[in-house]
């Protein structure tokens, strides 16, 4: 195939259930549909919810939204069929959930006819169905080169230190770099299954840029033996025909009070639930830094024992807090338009879990970025934020927890100390490296993906 021999290319997408995953599938569906490309973004419902109203009438033409019905197991109701506020617990079974909708996702194959196929690391059994339908597949992975080539690595060479000295997991965080590795292997256990059929395209497409993680990504490319190519920072921006809502109005009014930079966003991400410890410093935290600050405080689907949404959040925070912070400080619950926050101007810092797409968007608004990392990937893109130089961590205490004084101590040196003026101008200079590359990404991605195609 070429681009002038097939007028419009079909492909299907098929993201991991989770918002972090299907934001990105769909920037790079969007950016794709200006190269004369047709989408189909296939997930299920509950998944795909998050993202409908993004599909703004001019997209709806060439995206659509394809629904994945997955068998519903005993105390999963499809309304969980999601990891946006899925109750930890539940992570399993709705995994087992997914890996049982094989031939349900083929039925979708053989109806839409695609020309190929566009796949997350998490379902590595999807290019197996599309391989037997003759139809190419490759691989698109959200998470960041960095961390996914220090798995690699330790898959290979698994005696070596990774060949970067701020790239490491701390002494406290043993556990989580075995939690880490123990899932990478899995998955690369079923993804070896895969890698040699027929139909898969030699590259594997992947979220970043290569001005940070150039070097990462030539690691990666070596360790895997496929070419890894960055599709760019893919990053949600605030489109201006999307339908507003009540809560961003109020939202964007509150910060407009406020003054230039002088509010920090504080958000943990789509899946992750605050342990009580770490939201109390938390909380304490932002009351001592004295700085403005929104806070989006979650709590899994179904877990909130009868309480209403107002008195679940004021039995959980410490008490007298929101009187204590008053008009300084705005607490959410469950969800904010995180997009639309970063770009405010009051905005001048993220305490952040270092999600990577939370990464991404802090540097294309170019907020810095005071990295709390939760788990997974998470610790290692901190360190790579503090080594590309757009942020600072709160380092934990030697027994791994977070405290109040030390979160105060960064969120102010970042936002108006004077240590923090370094970062500050870091993250001002990559917001503007960033806008003046948008677009060139597609293109070389485009012409891969074909060169590509056509060795097959
Ligand atoms: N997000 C949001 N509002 C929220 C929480 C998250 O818009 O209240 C978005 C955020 O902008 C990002 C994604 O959800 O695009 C979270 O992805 P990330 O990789 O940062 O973290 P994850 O959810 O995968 O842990």
């Amino acid at each position: 195939a070429t681009r002038n021999e097939t007028p419009i290319i079909k492909v299907v997408m098929f993201p991991w259930l989770g918002y972090g995953h299907i934001t990105p599938y769909l920037e790079l569906a969007k950016k794709l549909t200006t190269r004369n490309f047709k989408i189909y973004l296939c997930s299920t419902i509950a998944t795909l919810t998050c993202i409908e109203e993004k599909i703004t009438p001019k997209l709806s033409h060439s995206i659509k939204l394809v629904p994945l019905l997955l068998p519903v197991l005993p105390g999963l109701p499809r309304k969980l069929h999601t990891t946006n506020g899925l109750p930890p617990h539940l992570m399993p079974k709705l995994k087992e959930a997914l890996d049982s909708s094989v031939d349900e996702f083929s039925n979708i194959l053989a109806d839409i006819k695609p020309d190929l196929l566009i796949y997350d690391f998490l379902q590595p059994w999807a290019p197996l169905v599309a391989n037997e339908q003759n139809i190419p597949a490759v691989q698109f992975i959200t998470s960041s080169s960095t961390m996914t080539c220090f798995m690699f690595h330790y898959f290979k060479n698994p005696e070596t230190e990774f060949p970067s000295k701020t790239i490491r997991f701390r002494d406290y965080e043993s556990d989580k770099m075995e939690k880490l590795l123990a899932c990478g292997r899995n998955l690369e256990e079923r993804t070896k299954a895969v890698v040699g059929f027929e139909r898969s395209l030699k590259i594997v497409l992947i979220k970043g840029f290569r001005d940070i993680e150039g070097e990462y990504i030539d690691y990666l490319t070596e360790l895997v033996g496929k070419k890894f190519v960055p599709v760019g920072p893919l990053v949600q921006e605030p489109t201006p025909d999307e339908k507003g809502d009540e809560i961003s109005d109020e939202i964007l009014s509150w910060l407009d009070k406020k003054e230039e930079k002088s509010t920090v966003f504080v958000s943990f991400g789509s899946e992750y639930f605050l342990t009580k410890g770490d939201l109390d410093e938390i909380a304490y935290g932002l009351e001592m830094s004295k700085l403005n600050f929104i806070w989006v405080v979650r709590f899994p689907k179904g877990g909130s024992n009868g309480l209403s949404n107002g008195l679940l959040l004021e039995k959980t925070l410490p008490r007298g807090f929101l009187d204590r912070v008053g008009e300084r400080g705005m607490v959410l619950q469950g969800w904010a338009p995180q997009a639309k926050i970063l770009e405010h101007p009051s905005v001048g810092g993220f305490v952040s879990h270092c999600g990577w797409n939370s990464v991404l968007e802090s540097m294309n608004f170019g907020v810095p970025i005071i990295a709390v990392p939760m788990h997974l990937d998470q610790p290692i893109n901190a360190r790579l934020v503090e080594e590309v130089g757009v942020g600072v961590e709160v380092v934990r205490d030697e027994k791994n927890r977070l405290r109040k004084e030390k979160l105060a101590a960064v969120i102010n040196e970042v936002v108006v100390g004077d240590g923090g003026e370094f970062v500050r101008k870091r993250a001002a200079e990559m917001k503007e490296n960033l806008r003046t590359k948008k677009d060139q990404e597609i293109d070389d991605v485009v012409e891969q993906l074909f060169a590509s195609w056509n060795r097959l």
